[in-house]
């Protein structure tokens, strides 16, 4: 439960589980320090010596703090974060032992990776793994054992992580983003990060009822589940005030998230009925990746000390909202420039809307990677359903900026409020950041002086998705540094450029309902890819066009693109026939059971009330109501049964993904639809799971 005590001075313990910046000056001389520092910065590597002294000042705090074990933490194709726990010690003489960690193991792992996913990129016999150190993500303790964030890597050193090509992506961008400014005239700025918030919607269920259900249990869904009698329609829940029971919650996840240096900031209930959502302040991406991972974890771990279930999964319950995770990107120079700001000086404004065309220009051209970057088979019932942004990528640009572009199109002056502005190279209106209507139906929204890519699911890692956003905006900067370098007259080159690439490119931007049905035409006649499910977009991850970007910065190479492939279809297929099998569990061993248990309630009943010669129609017509039923689903459980087990002698990854979706997951809804009738007719007491309003409305 939480802790007030600790509770009320936070400046005190934020941070105190890191070895962080503020421990480091105190504990390390300072050019060793100073070192490390550099190393953060610029990732040059540490000498071994340095290395051997920041070991031994981390394992000392960490002793002191309670730690008995080190782990290299790494975040493998799984998803989730991967750990191997080995203590300090080291045998002396007479049968003792000294706590020892040296530069060595601070800097390099050497895992098995044989049991990691890798998409064909590592047979087992050449099993061996390396784990780097990652110094510009700070160690931590937890559960007595520091933490040392590092990138994971084969022996032949493809990258097997989701953390190598992030870092890969930030420094590729960094450095096309610098050239852009130079050509602004900036002699300041020697660096750009990415910033990320990552909003993290959950929900939260009592653990008594979530142990009732083996869907839940196995999925992390409800394969199951007739509509409530109330949903979410009274809209009663969005930032309604917060149970007691929740809010305790929330107070020791916020306290350990502290501890651990995470930003955790906002809480609030959300849109659905245990739905409640975490959003931290914005910090750069590979941290924000990390810190995510943290949050959805202890997220999980704490829950479960209040009784509570966490669940992550991207759409839990049907007909009810679904998880996401708002991903807010935006660029930031070292001189302190958000280069996403719109700004108040002309000249900034200039910038910007180079920044913005080249953004537009990206998402425009690589709009299936963005789109397959949220693609999983959980979030497959968002995107498209109403109530995340659609399949289809476009940019929300509110309509300031919108008649600020088509002005500049059209070299005709733009009016804002009262006053005339002349789109020329440097004259542009003050924008205010509030300008920006919010369009929560738009899958990639400009949100004052950042970009919200809304259609990540809860559970995902924000990981490849920055890394792709990372590296197909490195891409566009790079023609435009490409061109305007080239340029006799940079004013006169950088207007031609951008109105060539509004011209070609606007047909990205749409600021209307996301959620409509004449969005999906009108899409469709901007000639805009709508890539409805998984087994749509993952294929095309590997086209040419896009590895050869990848390739240039490289970011991936050639054959780490075609393993992701493998990995994420082969992923969907596993999700998919687990859920199938655990429905025909379920039905088998549960439901079928129960329909013959009260059938055969009903008609004992009717047989007594014929022999006392009482109308017994009801009981009769019910009964055989509910046999024809009971056939149906006997029927469609033997049809899936059939589709799971033809899915075994599909070879190929994409084949087999494809006919889960086609097949498999038809027979699956085909079989729900049918229990979920059974379930509105059957009795409450017999019915051998908790309902959706036991799971929703109990805690
Ligand atoms: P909303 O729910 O309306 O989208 P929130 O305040 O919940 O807004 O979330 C906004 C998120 O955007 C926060 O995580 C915040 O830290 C993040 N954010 C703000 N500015 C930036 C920025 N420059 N770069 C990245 N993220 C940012
Ligand atoms: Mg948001």
């Amino acid at each position: 439960m939480s802790e007030p005590a600790i509770f009320s001075n936070v400046p005190e313990y934020f941070g105190c589980n890191v070895f962080g910046d503020a421990v480091m000056r105190d504990r390390l001389p300072k050019n060793i320090y100073k070192a490390v520092q550099q190393t953060k910065q610029f990732g040059t590597a540490l000498d071994p010596a340095v290395a051997d002294v920041v070991a031994n000042a981390m394992k000392d705090w960490a002793v002191e703090h309670g730690a008995t074990h080190y782990t290299h933490w790494f975040q493998p194709m799984t998803g989730v974060t991967a750990e191997k726990h080995d203590a300090f010690i080291s045998p002396v003489s007479h049968g003792r032992v000294l706590l020892e960690f040296s530069g060595k193991e601070l800097v390099k792992g050497e895992p098995d990776a044989s049991s990691f996913p890798s998409g064909g990129l590592r047979a087992t016999f050449e099993a061996r793994g390396y784990t780097a150190w990652d110094p510009t993500s700070d160690a931590f303790i937890k559960d007595d054992s520091l933490y040392i964030p590092t990138a994971f890597c084969s022996y032949t050193g493809e990258i097997l992580d989701k953390k190598t090509p992030l870092l890969r992506s930030m420094s590729v961008v960094s450095e096309q983003a610098l050239r852009i400014l130079r050509l602004f005239g900036n002699t300041t700025a020697t660096h750009v990060m990415t910033t990320v918030g990552a909003e993290q919607e959950y929900f939260l269920i009592d653990k008594k009822l979530y142990d009732e259900r083996e869907d839940l249990i196995i999925t992390g869904r409800t394969l199951f589940g007739a509509k409530p009698p109330k949903g979410q329609e009274l809209e009663d829940h969005y930032f309604g005030n917060i149970k007691q029971r929740v809010s305790d919650y929330m107070k020791e996840l916020d306290q350990e998230l502290w501890k651990l240096g995470i930003y955790a900031k906002t809480k609030h209930n959300e849109a659905a009925p245990a739905q409640h959502e975490l959003a931290p302040v914005f910090t750069t991406s590979n941290i924000a990746a990390d810190h995510n991972q943290l949050t959805m974890e202890l997220m999980k771990k704490i829950a479960r000390k209040h009784g509570l279930i966490c669940l992550l999964h991207e759409k839990p319950f049907a007909g009810i909202n679904g998880s996401g995770k708002h991903n807010n990107w935006s660029l930031t120079s070292n001189d302190g420039q958000n280069l996403i700001d719109p700004g108040e000086t002309p000249q900034k404004n200039m910038q910007f809307l180079t920044f913005l065309c080249a953004i537009l220009k990206g998402v425009h051209e690589y709009a299936p990677l963005l789109r397959l970057s949220a693609a999983s088979a959980g979030n497959d019932h968002r995107l498209g359903g109403n109530e995340a942004p659609p399949a289809i990528v476009s940019v929300f640009i509110g309509s300031e900026l919108e008649a600020v572009i088509a002005a500049l199109e059209s070299g005709k002056p733009y009016v804002a409020n009262t006053t005339e502005f002349d789109i020329g190279v440097d004259a542009l209106p003050n924008f205010k950041k509030d300008t920006t209507d919010r369009n929560r139906t738009s899958p990639f929204a400009f949100t004052g002086n950042k970009f919200e890519f809304r259609m990540l699911g809860s559970a995902d890692s924000i990981s490849c998705t920055n890394t792709i956003l990372n590296t197909i905006v490195a891409e566009e900067l790079r023609q435009f540094a490409d061109e305007l370098e080239q340029a006799e007259d940079f004013k006169k080159a950088l207007k031609a450029l951008l109105i060539r690439t509004i011209k070609e490119h606007k047909c990205i931007i749409f600021n209307g309902n996301g959620y409509s049905n004449e969005w999906v035409e009108e899409a469709q006649k901007r000639g805009l890819p709508n890539l409805v499910s998984t087994v749509d977009c993952i294929p095309m991850y590997k086209n040419d066009e896009y590895v050869s970007v990848f390739e240039r910065f490289k970011v991936y190479s050639r054959v780490e693109i075609e393993s992701r492939t493998e990995i994420l279809l082969e992923n969907y297929t596993k999700v998919i026939t687990i859920e199938a099998l655990t429905m025909l569990d379920m039905t088998r061993k549960q439901i079928l059971p129960a329909a013959v248990r009260y059938t055969k309630e009903l008609c004992d009943a009717a047989l007594v009330k014929r022999e006392l010669g009482i109308d017994n129609a009801y009981e009769v017509g019910f009964a055989s109501g509910l046999s024809a039923l009971t056939s149906s689903i006997s029927e469609a459980t033997d049809l899936l049964e059939n589709k799971v087990t033809a899915v075994q002698s599909i070879r190929e990854n994409e084949a087999s993904a494809k006919f889960c979706r086609s097949d498999v997951f038809t027979a699956m809804q085909k079989l729900r639809v049918l229990v979920d009738e059974l379930e509105t007719n059957m009795p409450s007491k017999d019915w051998p799971m908790p309902s959706y309003t036991d799971l929703l409305f109990s805690v």
